[in-house]
């Protein structure tokens, strides 16, 4: 019996050093191919938005903004951003904490594998980067939609990320952010939206989508935005966010609508705020506008 209880030890311990090292090379092998994959997603892929570095656009720089284009494009829109900025900083009474920065991209598809989407406009949370798409910038310079309007709408939500964490912007009412932006840009009734007249119109005739449907910007969308039968639903999706917002500066005034916003950037329980400040829930808020 000696002999092999010999054996066995020894094809153990000649065995296990070996079997150690493989493990150690299959760990480096794991952390380079994960080192390598992140550095691509964040300079080339859907974590571009969130990069430190930029890589692959030239830059424009403006006393407020950078503006990121490719080669063989042009930023000439741009010479007004600054003015605009001033313009939004003073409707929302906050001041945006960095450089705005805006990327036009030279491609759709290049637009989509960075944004995850094909809208024509996004702005991402966090540094408040926006991003345009090449379709939108086709658009804005045949004169089809108004591009103040649309990078003012942009702006807005710029201004509202570099003033919340990203934890904040995570959990944070899309539909706020949607209302705001389109108050911000005085954008009902233009390219498309309904006015706000329009838009209480086909509320009386029935259609309303919820706002919390419209959820974060993390979280699917709900019922009514779902099943929305209105043709071209999202001019009248925002229209409708933006009459909610417009009929509290009417109602309590504008400088009661900037108090909430800046405590609503900060405090989680959104409509607990609303309750406290407006001195009404937001529910039977809503069916003031359900009902008019
Ligand atoms: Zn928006």
């Amino acid at each position: 019996m000696r002999p092999v209880e010999i054996k066995i030890t020894e094809t153990f311990t000649s065995i296990y050093p070996a079997m150690g090292q493989y493990k150690q090379v299959i760990s480096i092998a794991i952390i380079l191919v994960l080192l390598v994959l992140s550095i691509y997603l964040f300079l080339f892929g859907p974590l571009f938005p969130f990069s430190p570095l930029i890589i692959g656009f030239k830059e424009k720089e403006y006393n407020k903004a950078r503006i990121y284009y490719q080669q063989g494009d042009s930023t000439d829109e741009f010479c007004i951003v600054d003015s605009m900025i001033h313009d939004i900083e003073n409707f929302h009474h906050l001041t945006f904490k960095n450089k705005v920065e805006i990327f036009l991209t030279n491609s759709d598809n290049k637009y989509k594998h960075i944004t995850g989407t094909m809208a024509r406009f996004i702005t991402k949370p966090l540094y408040g980067r926006i991003f345009i798409s090449d379709h939108a910038k086709i658009e804005y310079r045949n004169k089809k939609i108004h591009f103040e309007t649309y990078l003012k709408h942009e702006l807005s939500h710029a201004i509202l990320y570099q003033n919340m964490s990203l934890t904040r912007s995570l959990s944070y009412p899309a539909w706020f952010l949607e209302g705001m932006a389109m108050v911000a840009a005085n954008q009902a009734g233009t390219d498309g939206y309904y006015t706000y007249e329009q838009t209480k119109e086909k509320i009386r005739e029935g259609y309303f989508v919820e706002p919390d449907d419209w959820g974060t910007i993390i979280s699917i969308k709900g019922k009514s935005v779902l099943y929305c039968k209105i043709e071209n639903k999202y001019w009248f999706i925002y229209s409708e966010y933006a009459l909610i917002i417009h009929n509290l500066i009417i109602q309590y005034g504008q400088e009661k609508l900037i108090e909430f916003l800046k405590e609503s950037l900060t405090n989680h329980d959104f409509y607990h705020l609303f309750n406290t400040l407006f001195g009404q829930n937001f529910d039977i808020y809503l069916n003031s506008i359900k009902n008019q």
